[in-house]
C-alpha cells in the first residue's frame, strides 16, 4: 500500500540534501513503496508509521540500491539502533 500523506504536508517537506528538493511518494522502482524519494538527489527516505524519516543517515540511495539488486550483493547491516536515547516530554 502506498504511503498516505497529507498533500499539504508533502508540499512543505523537503529533502535534507543541499538542494532541499521536493519529495515524491514511493521510489522510482516502486511507486507503492513506503518511501519518499528526493526529486533531485534520488535518495529514498523510509516512512515509518506514517511519519517520514527525513534523515540523510536513514536514506537509501535509490541508484546504488538498483545497482546492487539482483547481483547477490547484499550487505548485512545491523538492524535497529543499539541505544536510542530518545526521551519524550510532554
Ligand atoms: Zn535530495
Amino acid at each position: 500500500m502506498a504511503v498516505q500523506l497529507d498533500p499539504q504536508l508533502l508540499e512543505i517537506l523537503a529533502c535534507p540534501c543541499p538542494e532541499h528538493a521536493p519529495l515524491q511518494v514511493g521510489t522510482p522502482e516502486d511507486a507503492m513503496a513506503d518511501f519518499l524519494t528526493c526529486t533531485s538527489c534520488g535518495r529514498a527516505f523510509p516512512v515509518r508509521d506514517g511519519i517520514p524519516v527525513l534523515l540523510l543517515d536513514e536514506a537509501v540511495d535509490a541508484a546504488a540500491a538498483r545497482q546492487g539488486a539482483g547481483d547477490g550483493a547484499v550487505s548485512a547491516r545491523s538492524a535497529g539502533s543499539p541505544a536510542d536515547g530518545d526521551s519524550t516530554a510532554g
